[in-house]
């Protein structure tokens, strides 16, 4: 098949691009490079720089695609609460524009990568995918929002829509931007470097940490699987993990003893969020196949920012 992949060259794009070209797909990925990085691609990937809203590029990119991943973000909620236009105009104008192009050039399927923050706080366990969304960061706002323009859109034109919701994602490749740094690989850096891991209140906060190539896996299911049309899917593991745990693993795993520094709890977190993955089994039969002490051994191996 032939793909589109927007925001390709960042963490879970390049994993993806780099999967779909070696089971002999061609792949085409745009992506302006303001969090990614070209060098993570393999050279079958074909790629070119720019913006999901320069729209002569998009429609020379877009000729002879089967299906389209709209990855392309910014994806930082303490950054959001800090730049909500910025998000607003990366992760909605930006879905929007795409749209219309996807319209223009009669693409037959995009899958959105959405994420499991937009249900903000919810008063259940396992989160699904009937929960009203309430959104706690402008980010989890943004994503909403791309998703009910890709939904919408894509009933008007008839194109058909996925927006797989996915929760907290980790592997080798995450960026470690020096502000705003995802929490695993923040934490992997701290522990290895005898520094301290900074916990935000208590540290019961839950997340359901989900590695890359099993995030890859439901991606590449939902470019081509039945019935799934029109729908919303989440995509974690159900397994609740505080971040103490967390840490735990991170000691057991690198076999050192975390130094840990309390600090307030930040604004646009969310203390719970885990994932109900009936819906994801039944529509995709997917089941997530690496647990949290494999995958953050597998970090530590194969990540060049912890490779001694
Ligand atoms: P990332 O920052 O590594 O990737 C995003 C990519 O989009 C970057 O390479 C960036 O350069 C590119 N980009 C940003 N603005 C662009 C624009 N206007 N035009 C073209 N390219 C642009 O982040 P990621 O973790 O790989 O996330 C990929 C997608 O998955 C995002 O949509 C994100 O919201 C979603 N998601 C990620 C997670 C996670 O835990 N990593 C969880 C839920 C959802």
């Amino acid at each position: 098949m032939r793909f589109l992949i927007t925001g390709g060259a960042g963490f879970i794009g390049a994993a993806l691009a780099n999967n779909l070209v070696s089971h002999g797909h061609s792949v085409r990925v745009l992506d302006d490079l303001s969090a990614g990085d070209a060098g993570r691609l393999d050279p079958a990937v074909n790629f070119t720089r720019g913006d999901v809203e320069d729209k002569p590029k998009v429609w020379r990119l877009l000729n002879k695609i089967d299906c389209v991943y709209h990855l392309a973000a910014r994806v930082s909620v303490p950054e959001s609460v800090l730049y909500p236009r910025e998000y607003n105009k990366t992760n909605v104008s930006g879905t929007v524009a795409l749209m219309e192009a996807l319209r223009d050039a009669g693409i037959k399927r995009v899958v959105l990568a959405s994420s499991g923050a937009v249900y903000g706080e919810q008063r259940v366990g396992a989160v699904y995918e009937g929960l009203l969304p309430h959104p706690a960061s402008p980010y989890a706002a943004s994503k909403l929002a791309a998703e009910s323009y890709v939904r919408t859109i894509g009933e008007l034109w008839n194109i058909e829509t996925v927006s797989l919701r996915i929760f907290n994602c980790y592997g080798p490749g995450q960026s470690l931007p020096p502000t705003h740094p995802p929490v695993i690989p923040q934490f992997m850096r701290q522990i290895l470097e005898d520094g301290s891991l900074v916990i935000y209140g208590s540290g019961a906060q839950t997340r359901d940490y989900i590695y890359v190539d099993d995030v890859v896996e439901a991606l590449v299911t939902a470019a081509t699987a039945d019935g799934i049309n029109r729908e919303v899917i989440n995509i974690g593991t159900g397994v609740s993990t505080t971040i103490n745990q967390l840490i735990s693993c991170l000691e057991g795993v690198t076999r050192k003893k975390a130094k840990v520094v309390v600090s307030p709890s930040i604004s646009g977190g969310v203390s719970n969020l885990v994932a109900n993955t009936n819906k994801a089994q039944e529509l995709l039969d997917f089941k997530p196949k690496i647990t949290l002490d494999k995958g953050l051994a597998l970090l530590k191996e194969r990540d060049p920012h912890f490779v001694s």
